[in-house]
């Protein structure tokens, strides 16, 4: 490891971000309705997309330099990322070694789920919203449940755990899932959260009227558990824990709308085209790719890197009247 001065990827607000999330591809095999129109979306173009190497280079940056201690891969959806194994070898190399996990629909991790624990991954968090089949397809558009099913087991027999399961709720759709989703990942072992459906969908269908609450979800789990506050201290997590019936198992709820935890945030992300964000909502990117291609140094990119970080805004805004969702979806952002 060269012997670099930290320095910290810090805001005009008290926060510092250590949590790098990393969208290696905007393209699906799902087609999520709240997510993705059925006909796709205009992918990036290949060439502007990072190469495996380019990658690599900004995670080094962002780890040796800038304080970086855990990185997130995603999408798009990442297991069709050609190079992900290599990629999250190389980044488990760098050192201080940081943590790694994968955010997936699980499609063919069942093939991969070795060779990426092998590369040194630590977890994997599996998308699933339903598990009727029916409603999956229904959601997914794809009649693809059993292969996440097989996804989710070959992850815990590989030792990516504790492996975590999220789901949206959607209004009409699987809105009264609840209790029958945290049932089957107490009895499957693994570890549920909830997500706060967010703006962040292409065809701007998200409304906050309609949208399934945290506080719904809550009132719908303790018709059939008991939920008590896991006592451990939240940090910058963006889950809120419950002990479920006393414990020892948990559910988490992100309630990204409706209890915002900005203040705590850590969070930092990059683009496929090598774009940084300082928010999963900003309006603004900072362009790293054109530098890195014309032949900026380390020094040059941190230096970028650091001044997008800056700017980073108190708060999302979503309650906000003035708010404006982003113009990349959340598909070409990295959940
Ligand atoms: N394809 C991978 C997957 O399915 O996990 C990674 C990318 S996907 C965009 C990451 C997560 O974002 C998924 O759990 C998905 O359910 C969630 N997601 C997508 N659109 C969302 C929205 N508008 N609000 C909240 N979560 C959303």
């Amino acid at each position: 490891m060269s012997k670099q001065r930290v320095q910290p990827l810090a805001d005009r607000h008290g926060r510092v971000a250590t949590d790098l999330r990393v969208s290696l591809i905007d393209r699906c095999n799902l087609r999520c309705t709240y997510c993705m129109p059925a006909e796709g979306l205009d992918w990036l173009p290949n060439e502007d997309v990072l190469t495996d190497d380019e990658v690599v280079r900004l995670i080094r940056i962002g780890v040796e330099r800038l304080g970086i201690t855990a990185v997130r891969f995603t999408g798009g959806e990442p297991l069709l990322r050609k190079g992900l194994v290599d990629v999250v070898r190389r980044t488990k190399q760098l050192r201080p070694t940081p943590e790694t996990s994968l955010t997936t629909n699980a499609l063919g991790l069942g093939r991969v789920a070795g060779a990426l624990r092998d590369a040194g991954l630590d977890r994997v968090n599996v998308s699933l919203d339903t598990v009727r089949r029916e409603d999956f397809a229904r959601i997914t558009l794809r009649d693809r449940f059993d292969d996440v099913i097989t996804g989710l087991e070959a992850a815990r027999a590989a030792g990516l755990e504790p492996v975590k399961v999220n789901a949206v709720l959607l209004r009409g759709i699987n809105d009264d899932q609840a209790p029958e989703l945290l049932r089957w990942c107490l009895d499957h072992g693994y570890h549920l959260r909830f997500i706060e459906q967010m703006p962040l969908d292409p065809q701007h269908g998200w409304m906050r009227s309609t949208m399934v609450t945290a506080d719904e979800i809550l009132e719908s789990l303790q018709r059939e558990f008991v939920l008590t506050e896991a006592r451990r201290p939240r940090g910058s997590q963006p889950a809120e824990e419950f002990l479920v019936d006393g414990g020892p198992f948990t559910v988490g709820v992100i309630a990204s709308v409706t209890r915002p935890f900005c203040g705590d945030c850590d969070r930092v992300r990059l683009t496929a085209d090598g774009q940084v964000r300082n928010c999963l909502f900003a309006r603004e990117e900072s362009d790293l790719r054109t530098p890195l291609r014309n032949g900026a140094d380390d020094d040059e990119i941190a230096r970028r890197w650091v001044a997008a970080m800056a700017g980073k805004l108190p708060g999302h805004g979503i309650d906000d009247p003035s708010f404006l969702q982003p113009t990349r979806p959340m598909s070409a952002i990295g959940g």
